[in-house]
């Protein structure tokens, strides 16, 4: 049996780590493993490498994707899916694994509806927003990027007595800003799940704003949310609490990077050792997942953006900070 694999959409850590466990797995099973260079693209293109067994020694602890990750405008087009089609047929690709988010999986479930090339899904993406699983591969090192980001910028914020709007990534889902701010023991968080934060959070500012001058205080900021804009949350702080001295700052992209943290690395291997061993016993269709800790198939259609918000829990003791006035 021949395999393709895949990274597409945005880049997640522990991707790499998907990926040496599919060529391993296959190795034991005498499968052969053919790498598709930059996503979709690299099928349409005739892109592609063997992965050799050797070529995945250690990769597991590298973020990133060493095969490539893209978007593929082409691939929503059938013209070019049918290509890709019969680049797959003259490689003898026999099933593609395929690493990414809720568009990719799409992609996934047309091109084997289309093909009848099997496929399976792996969810690679950061934002931790996809049905099928309860953790997607990423998002817990996203979270502990954005974490020692926070810590650093406390040090910064105490010692100068200031308070610091950090905005994190996500899209247009808050699990990495409200896990961040728990863990950090922020003052406030901002996510797009929630509506009507924002009188609240001015309301708290007001009622503790004189013991507040040159206390640290950390808002963090979901890149989604849709009620203020960051810079009109800082010009509105800035004007309505001039005694306070606040700053803005983007974590972006190096959100994404970075060696994967064990969760990433474990629940990456654990999926893509099981993606390689649903294709041998003929099972596809099916993006890969964890539930409860046990692994679960769930139909690709299915696995669509998910809508869960954070638990409330985790946004409680992402804004318990603010109560460190309280007489
Ligand atoms: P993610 O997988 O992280 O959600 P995107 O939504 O950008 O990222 O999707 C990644 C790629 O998946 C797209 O660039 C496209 O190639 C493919 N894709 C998404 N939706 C479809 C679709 N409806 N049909 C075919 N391919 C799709």
């Amino acid at each position: 049996m021949k395999i393709g694999v895949l990274c597409s959409g945005g880049d997640a850590p522990g991707m790499n780590a998907a990926l040496r466990a599919v060529v391993l797995t296959a190795a034991e099973w005498g499968a052969q493993v053919e790498g598709i260079l930059f996503g979709f693209d690299g099928l349409i293109d005739n892109q592609t490498a063997p992965l050799l067994p050797e070529a995945v020694s250690g990769l597991a602890r590298h973020g990133g994707a060493f095969i490539g990750s893209a978007r593929s405008p082409r691939f929503l087009e059938k013209d070019f899916r049918q290509q890709a089609a019969e680049h797959c047929r003259r490689k003898g690709l026999e099933a593609l694994v395929v690493i990414g988010g809720d568009g990719s999986y799409r992609g996934a479930a047309v091109f084997e509806e289309e093909t009848g090339i099997p496929c399976v899904g792996l969810p690679g993406t950061i934002d931790n927003d996809l049905e099928g699983t309860e953790y997607t591969i990423g998002f817990q090192t996203a979270v502990q990027t954005a974490l020692e980001a926070v810590d650093k910028v406390m040090d910064t914020a105490e010692s100068h007595g200031r308070v610091f709007v950090v905005e994190v990534m996500g899209r247009d889902a808050g699990h990495i800003a409200a896990n961040t701010a728990a863990a950090a023991g922020a003052h406030a968080v901002l996510i797009p799940e929630v509506p009507h934060q924002v009188p609240a959070l001015l309301e708290s500012f007001k009622r503790y704003q004189g013991a507040m001058r040159r206390r640290p205080i950390i808002i963090i900021y979901s890149e989604g949310e849709s009620e203020v804009g960051r810079e009109d949350l800082v010009r509105n702080l800035r004007t309505s609490f001039p005694q306070l001295d606040v700053r803005s700052l983007v974590l972006g992209h190096l959100q994404r990077g970075g060696p994967p943290v064990a969760a990433d690395r474990i629940l990456a291997a654990r999926l893509g050792r099981n993606a390689v061993l649903a294709l041998s016993r003929g099972l596809s269709g099916m993006g890969l997942g964890i539930r409860q800790g046990q692994l679960v198939h769930t139909p690709l259609a299915q696995c669509k953006k998910r809508q869960l918000p954070p638990e409330s829990y985790l946004l409680e003791l992402g804004s318990l900070g603010l109560h460190e006035w309280k007489s």
